[in-house]
C-alpha cells in the first residue's frame, strides 16, 4: 500500500536533479567563505528576495533566531503574534539564547496582527519598560489557514516600525507559496522589512536549509551569530546545490500543491461530521476539524494512517492536511475516499 502522508510539505524528498546537483557540487569551505556553490545560492537567494545579501543556515528556526539576535539585545522586546512560528514552535530560543523578551499580540484568522494591536503594544521611554525593538510577521501563516499577507499589509506594518524606530523580521518559511497565490514576486512581499528567512526544505523540497536575507552590513552580523550558535558549516555546497535546483525548478509548481489543497477541502466539505472553511484554504495547507462529538480526533487520524493516508491532529478536535511535491490530484482523490470511509465507520 502506497502511504499519501499530508502530515507536512517537510516530508518532501529531493528530486532526482537536486540529487545530481549535490553529486555534481563544486566545493570548499565555506567558513573561509570559499564554497562557490553556497556563494551562488546565497547571491540568488537574496536577489530573489530584492535584498543585499543572504546567508544559508541549518533551519527555518535557526534562521528566525539569528535574524532576532541579530536585531535585538539581551532584554529587548520583539512583537509577534500568538500563532506565530516563533513563539510557538522554535522552544523558545529568542528568550533562552538572546534574552529577547517575547510581547505576543493575537494573530487574526488570515495571519495579519491588527496595526492598532501592534501599535499600542509599543513602548514608549520609561525605565520599567523592556525597548521595543523588532515586529515578527508570518508568511505564510502557517497556524493561521496558510494565508499569505499580502504586500499592502507589510508596508503598513512597516510604515508603523519605522515611524516607531522599530524593525521587521519576516518569517517566510514559505513566502514563495504566498508569491505563487498572490500571483506576485517574492520581493514584493519582502520590500519593506528589514529581514527574511526562507525554507528550501518545505514546499521547495530540498533536503535541508534555510536563507536569511537582508543589507550587506545586517548578514556580516548574521554571519557571526550563526558562528555563535554553532551553525558555521564547511562543505555546504552539498546543500546549497540542492537549494539552487529547488529555487530554479520547484517554485512555479507550488500552483499545483494550492490547486490539490483546493481539491481536497472541497472534498472534505461536504463529508458529515467534518468541517472545513473553505474561504480560508489560500495555499498548502488544509485545516479542518470535526463538526460534532461524534468520534474522537486521535482515533480518526489512526485509523486513517491504517487506510495509508497520514494527516497532522492538531488540536482536540483539529486536523492539518499539507499537499506538497510527490502529492498528485489522483492521490487526493484516494485521501478522500478514504477520509469519507473513516468518517463513516463510527
Ligand atoms: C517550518 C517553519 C519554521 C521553522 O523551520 P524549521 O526548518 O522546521 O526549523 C519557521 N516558521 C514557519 C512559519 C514554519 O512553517
Amino acid at each position: 500500500m502506497n502511504t499519501i502522508d499530508l502530515r507536512s510539505d517537510t516530508v518532501t524528498l529531493p528530486t532526482p536533479a537536486m540529487q545530481q546537483a549535490i553529486y555534481d557540487a563544486e566545493l570548499g569551505d565555506d567558513v573561509f567563505g570559499e564554497d562557490p556553490t553556497t556563494i551562488r545560492l546565497e547571491e540568488m537567494a537574496a536577489q530573489r528576495m530584492g535584498k543585499e545579501a543572504a546567508l544559508l543556515v541549518a533551519s527555518g528556526t535557526m534562521a528566525n533566531l539569528v535574524c532576532a539576535l541579530t536585531h535585538c539585545q539581551r532584554g529587548e522586546e520583539a512583537i509577534l503574534g500568538d500563532q506565530s512560528h516563533t513563539f510557538l514552535y522554535e522552544a523558545g530560543g529568542i528568550s533562552a539564547l538572546g534574552g529577547i523578551h517575547p510581547h505576543t499580540i493575537p494573530n487574526q484568522p488570515d495571519g495579519t496582527m491588527r496595526l492598532e494591536d501592534i501599535a499600542a503594544a509599543i513602548r514608549g521611554p520609561n525605565v520599567h519598560f523592556p525597548r521595543s525593538r523588532l515586529i515578527c510577521l508570518e508568511n505564510t501563516h502557517n497556524r493561521c489557514n496558510g494565508s499569505a499577507l499580502t504586500p499592502e499589509y507589510t508596508q503598513a506594518v512597516a510604515d508603523l516600525a519605522r515611524e516607531r524606530g522599530l524593525r521587521v523580521h519576516l518569517d517566510g518559511a514559505r513566502i514563495f507559496n504566498a508569491a505563487v497565490a498572490l500571483g506576485l514576486g517574492a520581493a514584493v512581499l519582502t520590500r519593506y522589512v528589514d529581514s527574511v528567512s526562507f525554507c528550501l526544505s518545505k514546499g521547495l523540497s530540498a533536503p535541508v536549509g534555510s536563507l536569511v536575507c537582508g543589507t550587506s552590513e545586517f548578514i556580516a552580523e548574521a554571519r557571526r551569530n550563526r558562528k555563535a550558535l554553532g551553525g558555521g558549516m564547511r562543505q555546504s555546497g552539498i546543500i546549497a546545490a540542492a537549494g539552487i535546483a529547488a529555487l530554479e525548478q520547484m517554485v512555479d509548481r507550488l500552483a499545483e500543491d494550492h490547486d490539490n489543497a483546493r481539491r481536497l477541502a472541497e472534498g472534505i466539505a461536504p463529508i458529515e461530521g467534518l468541517s472545513v472553511d473553505l474561504e480560508r484554504v489560500q495555499t498548502d495547507i488544509v485545516y479542518f476539524g470535526l463538526a460534532d462529538g461524534r468520534f474522537d480526533a486521535g482515533t480518526l487520524v489512526t485509523r486513517l494512517a491504517d487506510r495509508g493516508v497520514k494527516i497532522l491532529q492538531v488540536g482536540p478536535a483539529r486536523f492539518r492536511a499539507v499537499t506538497h511535491y510527490g502529492i498528485s490530484a489522483a492521490d487526493i482523490e484516494l485521501a478522500l475516499t478514504a477520509l469519507a470511509e473513516t468518517v463513516n465507520e463510527f
